[in-house]
């Protein structure tokens, strides 16, 4: 590859941009994973952690990608055989599926069409229909990173609580975590899965369970051979700051960052950033006259916009045109949704004038790749940002104010 000019815009959605605060905490030589020193950082990360989930559980941080912590969840609560509600939200949705399958589980997997998330009256009516309280986990993921659908998890509480049903809830927040609203403890879920390269600004390489106490409850009964994924060992060693084996040590320093980063920042104050990117984004691409996957205005993502290329043009060709020229990375079409749409993230380490770049490489590659649109998305969206920081107080009045 030619060397470019400037940086690369990282716009997939995830893993996204690391920032230098945290790239230099990386930086820091290895320490002893057995030794005092390693053992106040790995509690203060665990605790910090709680904060982001917003929970009281227990947090558990394994070596490992996102696909892991997904495994971790299953194998820590169920047991063969097992019957588990899923929901076709899309193509992680799905692949979430296709493991529990693996694994054994007895899976009823309600179909979808990508265009929406998770329909609380449908959780409602399958747990109503199933008295003998065979489904033991409703297992739903948050954001849909394939679709820019952001499911609506505190009303999947609700309708499990109406009909008074003990499953589970398992949630995958991967691509929501620290960028979209996420209650653990008040939507009463019982394990979060996570991980490091997306909310989070580090790069791939941790998994995360947060875990219920009643999760840890049928973890005492889960019938599933475990070993690595095991959460007892986890917790028991962590309860002194240590690990069962070598953890990644230097990610570890990087989320220390990153938890700090975020908790300066605020998160609600992260929420209404990311609110307000996705916002802007919807705008541009209306104004060009392009389409939304995403058809429920209650379900839009704040973390990643996907957007449905004009019938006859290819996704990935743009995207391809856009990197070459421009050196920037959007997110291809993922499944069934592939040469059909491109995704832009607006996850993680990002700013309005990140926004903006990203947008006008957007808009560049629209028309140098000559897919039909209108010119103005990028007007459309500084439109909006300008009217959100008048509003906050960012215009002339309070600069005379000061
Ligand atoms: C990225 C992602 C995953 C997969 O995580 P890996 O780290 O690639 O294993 C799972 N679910 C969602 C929603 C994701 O965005």
């Amino acid at each position: 590859m030619p060397k470019q000019e400037g940086r690369h815009f990282l716009q997939i959605p995830g893993p996204t941009n690391v920032p230098d605060r945290v790239l230099r905490a990386i930086a820091a030589p290895t320490i002893d994973h057995r030794g005092p020193e390693f053992a106040r950082l790995s509690k203060e990360v665990l605790e910090g952690l709680k904060v982001i989930f917003k929970t009281q559980g227990r947090v558990i941080i394994f070596p490992g990608s996102g696909t892991g912590a997904w495994e971790a969840a299953l194998v820590n609560t169920l047991s063969p055989g097992d019957k588990v509600l899923m929901f076709e939200t899309g193509h992680f949705a799905t692949l979430w599926y296709n493991m529990a399958q693996r694994l054994g589980l007895a899976v009823d997997f309600v179909p979808g069409d990508w265009r929406g998330g998770v329909d609380p009256a449908a959780v409602e009516v399958k747990l109503a229909e199933d008295r003998g309280h065979k489904i033991k986990a409703v297992a739903v993921v948050h954001n849909e990173t394939s679709t820019g659908v952001a499911s609506r998890i505190g009303e999947v509480r609700a309708a499990m609580n109406r009909v008074g049903h003990p499953a589970l809830l398992l949630v995958d927040t991967i691509s929501s975590l620290a960028s979209i609203d996420f209650r653990m403890d008040e939507w009463q879920v019982d394990v979060t899965v996570s991980c490091s390269q997306k909310g989070l600004m580090l790069p791939p390489g941790l998994g995360l369970n947060a875990v219920s106490d009643k999760a840890l409850a049928a973890n005492k009964s889960a019938g599933f051979k475990r070993s690595y994924w095991d959460w007892q060992e986890m917790l028991a060693n962590n309860k002194t700051g240590f690990y069962p084996y070598t953890p990644a040590t230097n990610l570890l320093y990087g989320l220390h960052e990153a938890i700090n980063m975020l908790l300066e920042e605020g998160l609600e104050r992260v929420f209404a950033r990311h609110d307000r990117h996705g916002e802007a984004t919807r705008r541009a691409v209306r104004a060009w006259g392009l389409e939304l996957l995403c058809t429920n205005p209650a379900e839009y993502s704040s973390s990643l916009t996907a957007v449905l290329m004009p019938a006859g043009h290819d996704a990935d060709a743009l995207r391809q045109l856009i990197l070459k020229r421009f050196n920037m990375s959007l997110g291809t079409g993922l499944g069934k949704v592939k040469g059909r749409v491109f995704r832009i993230g607006h996850l993680g380490d990002f700013n309005d004038l990140s926004l903006a770049g990203t947008l006008s490489g957007v808009e560049l590659g629209l028309a140098l790749a000559g897919v039909p649109h209108q010119a103005g998305g990028v007007g459309a969206a500084l439109a909006y940002l300008t009217e959100v920081a008048r509003e906050a107080g960012g215009g002339k009045s309070s600069a005379s104010a000061a």
